[in-house]
C-alpha cells in the first residue's frame, strides 16, 4: 500500500520548488492533491504533467482568506476529503529596516504568516468532521534566528514556528498533528536574486556545515515523513532541515583557519 494511498492533501505553493517536490512526492505515493498558487501557468503544468485523475491546479492567493477557503472546497469537493495540508507558500525580502517599504512588510507577514493561519482556518473543521488529519508548515532556519536584512522574513517565520505549537496543541486531541519545518538554503527559484550576485552562491553555502544548499526534494521528504502515519506521535514541532546551519554558533571555523583540519 502507497504510503498516502487514497490520502488528500492541498500544498500551497505547489507549483514551484520546496511545494512541487512535495506535490510530486505525495502524488507519487498514492495521495490525491490540489496544487494551490498565484502562478497558474506553473500550477497547470505541474497538474497536467501529474495527470487529470489525481492532481488538479486552484489558483490561490494565501493572503486572501476566501481564496484560501476555496482551495480547500475545492480538495473537498474533487476529492471527498482532506487529510494532509501542507501551508508553504512564501515569498523573500531583503532590506535594512528604515528602508523597508511599510508594504512590503505587510506583504511578506501577509502571506508568509497570515496564509499559514488562513489554510490552517480553513482545514481543521474539514480535519475534525474526518476525525483528524495532519498539517505541515514552511517554517526556515530563517525563523529560529536573524539574518542580516531578514527583518519581515524572520519576523513572519519566527510567527509560524510559535503558531505551529498553539495550532499543535489546540488540536492534538481532535487528532490533528501540526508541525512545521525549517528548511536552510535550498535551491529553488525563491534564491534566483542570489545565484546573480557574483560569490553570493559560494560564500552561502560556506556558512552551512554540509557545504551546499539542499535540493527541493530533500525537504520534501521530511514534510512527507510528518505528514505520514510514521509521525504519529509527533507534534509541534519544527524541524531543521539546514545541513547544520543552526546547529553552529556562527564563530569562525578556528581548525580550518589554524591549518588543523579540512
Ligand atoms: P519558490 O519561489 O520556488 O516557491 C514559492 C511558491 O509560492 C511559488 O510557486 C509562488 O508562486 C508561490 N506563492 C508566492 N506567493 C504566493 C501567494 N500569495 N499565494 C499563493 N502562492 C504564492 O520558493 P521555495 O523555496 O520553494 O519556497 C517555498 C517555501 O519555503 C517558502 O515559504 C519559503 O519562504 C520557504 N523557504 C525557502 C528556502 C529556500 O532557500 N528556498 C529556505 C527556507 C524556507
Amino acid at each position: 500500500m502507497a504510503r498516502f494511498g487514497g490520502k488528500v492533501a492541498l500544498v500551497t505553493g505547489g507549483a514551484s520548488g520546496i511545494g512541487a517536490a512535495a506535490v510530486r512526492l505525495l502524488h507519487g505515493e498514492g495521495a490525491s492533491v490540489v496544487i494551490a498558487d498565484l502562478d497558474a501557468a506553473g500550477g497547470q503544468a505541474l497538474a497536467g504533467e501529474l495527470g487529470a485523475g489525481r492532481a488538479v491546479f486552484q489558483p490561490t492567493d494565501v493572503s486572501d482568506f476566501a481564496q484560501v477557503r476555496a482551495a480547500v472546497d475545492c480538495a473537498v469537493e474533487r476529492f471527498g476529503r482532506l487529510d494532509v495540508l501542507f501551508n508553504n507558500a512564501g515569498i523573500g525580502s531583503v532590506s535594512a529596516i528604515a528602508d523597508l517599504p511599510v508594504e512590503d512588510w505587510k506583504r511578506v507577514l501577509a502571506i508568509n504568516l497570515d496564509g499559514v493561519f488562513f489554510g490552517c482556518k480553513a482545514a481543521i473543521p474539514v480535519m475534525q468532521r474526518q476525525g483528524g488529519g495532519a498539517i505541515v508548515n514552511t517554517a526556515s532556519a530563517s525563523g529560529l534566528a536573524g539574518d542580516y536584512g531578514f527583518a519581515a522574513y524572520n519576523a513572519a517565520k519566527a510567527g509560524v514556528i510559535n503558531f505551529t505549537r498553539t495550532a499543535a496543541i489546540d488540536h492534538a486531541r481532535d487528532n490533528i498533528r501540526v508541525n512545521a519545518v525549517c528548511p536552510g538554503p535550498v535551491d529553488t527559484p525563491i534564491l534566483a536574486g542570489v545565484q546573480a550576485v557574483p560569490g553570493l552562491r559560494s560564500q552561502w553555502e560556506d556558512c552551512v556545515p554540509m557545504g551546499r544548499f539542499a535540493r527541493p526534494e530533500e525537504i520534501a521528504e521530511v514534510v512527507a515523513f510528518l505528514a505520514s502515519p510514521a509521525a504519529s506521535y509527533v507534534t509541534g514541532v519544527s524541524v531543521a532541515v539546514d545541513g547544520g546551519l543552526t546547529a553552529h554558533t556562527g564563530q569562525p571555523n578556528l581548525p580550518r583557519v589554524m591549518g588543523g583540519m579540512a
